[in-house]
């Protein structure tokens, strides 16, 4: 029996180790481990990667979505409308800056919901922010057309979004800010925790690089709140060498998605993310391999008997059922596409450590369990 992991921390290590551990050494030797030149080149590279005008290293994907609604004024009293379908940090960000996530429903793509979110707004409502997810943008013609017809501002947690493009137009560069993570786990991760927040807009630029260095401008005086929220320098150098490769991988994801798509668009129990096409509006990238089974739990005990190891995001929970954070199934009745969902899906591997074998393998198994 093989055993495929769901993803596998210690080869993001062991791909590019001599480069790797040779910046490890150059930053040492230098001693730049604060807003050093490393940080600088690898927003610069990021930034042209995306197609977007600033872009700056922070903490983690949690603070970037935070100083992001700090800069732009969004607290007390505001609402903001996420999907329900996104990491607990999306709406803990808007909590931590005072304003109130409001979760609303998917489309049958399994993003935010333009017909969801227009029945959730108010006038407290001051922007929508859909979560990338999964490497796949979300319908945002649908959502800008909202987003216009209330006034409300656009903004992104593409956190799983590196690369992922709609209309030609990159994840994070639709709003007022879009964020990223570089949690191990996505699309790239450094050794430990960052994230980064992008914009186009010259005055939220400003805002976002004073509120991730104590309110301090580029004479290190104190012109402003702010907080520490910065990305290593070290990590930036690492992220630089992932960002570097990072088109390879974005074909291996997309290859390994048209497989599994190919293999599995047969079997009539199962809902499957659209595959990778050069001709849809959506250009995906697959930070993650999510579908939908009606016999899941079944299945995924099958998988795992097999060696074949995977997960259910968010630990199984949308936002609409966390009773602790004051939301709840008893209150939440009308986001049924996630009901329904949550349910259902679960998550395949899909990592750069993965063989064609491994592919192969995942394949077999599936397949086995619908014979
Ligand atoms: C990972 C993730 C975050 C949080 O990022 P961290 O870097 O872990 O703080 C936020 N939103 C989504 C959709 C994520 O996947």
């Amino acid at each position: 029996m093989r055993e495929v992991k769901f993803f596998d921390y210690p080869a993001i290590y062991h791909r590019f180790k001599k480069e790797f551990d040779s910046a490890f050494q150059d930053v040492c030797d230098r001693g730049a481990f604060i807003l050093q030149r490393d940080l600088e080149e690898f927003e610069a590279q990021l930034a042209e990667f995306v197609g977007v005008k600033y872009a700056y290293g922070v903490a983690d994907g949690t603070n970037a979505i935070v100083i992001g609604l700090r800069a732009l004024g969004i607290g007390s009293g505001d609402e903001v409308i996420i999907s329900s379908h996104t990491y607990v940090a999306t709406a803990a960000a808007v909590h931590m800056v005072g304003a109130t996530p409001i979760p609303a429903d998917i489309d049958e793509n399994f993003m935010l919901c333009a017909q969801s979110v227009e029945s959730k707004i108010n006038d407290r409502t001051r922007a929508i922010m859909p979560t990338q997810l999964n490497g796949r943008c979300a319908n945002m013609k649908a959502l800008g057309e909202v987003a216009n017809k209330y006034q409300l501002i656009i903004l992104e947690d593409s956190a799983q979004g590196l690369g992922a493009k709609y209309l030609g137009q990159s994840a994070g560069t639709f709003g007022k800010f879009g964020t990223l993570s570089f949690y191990p786990a996505k699309l790239i991760g450094c050794f430990g925790d960052g994230g980064a927040v992008m914009t186009n807009d010259d005055d939220v630029a400003e805002k976002l690089k004073l509120w991730r260095d104590h309110g301090r401008n580029d004479a290190g005086q104190v012109i402003s709140w702010g907080t520490n929220a910065r990305l290593d320098n070290l990590q930036a150098a690492f992220l630089k060498i992932r960002l570097d490769n990072y088109d390879e991988d974005i074909s291996r994801r997309r290859e390994i998605a048209s497989k599994y798509h190919e293999a599995f668009c047969d079997i009539s129990t199962l809902t499957l993310p659209s595959p990778p096409d050069h001709n849809s509006d959506h250009f995906d990238v697959y930070q993650n391999y999510e579908l939908a089974a009606d016999n899941r739990d079944a299945l995924r005990d099958h998988l795992n008997a097999h060696g074949v190891k995977t997960i259910i995001q968010w630990a199984g929970t949308p936002i609409h059922h966390f009773e602790e954070l004051g939301f709840g199934k008893s209150k939440i009745t009308d986001l049924n596409r996630t009901d329904w969902f949550f349910e259902r899906c679960f998550m395949l591997p899909i990592h750069m450590a993965m063989s064609d074998r491994d592919v192969d393998y995942v394949i077999d198994v599936m397949r086995k369990f619908f014979k």
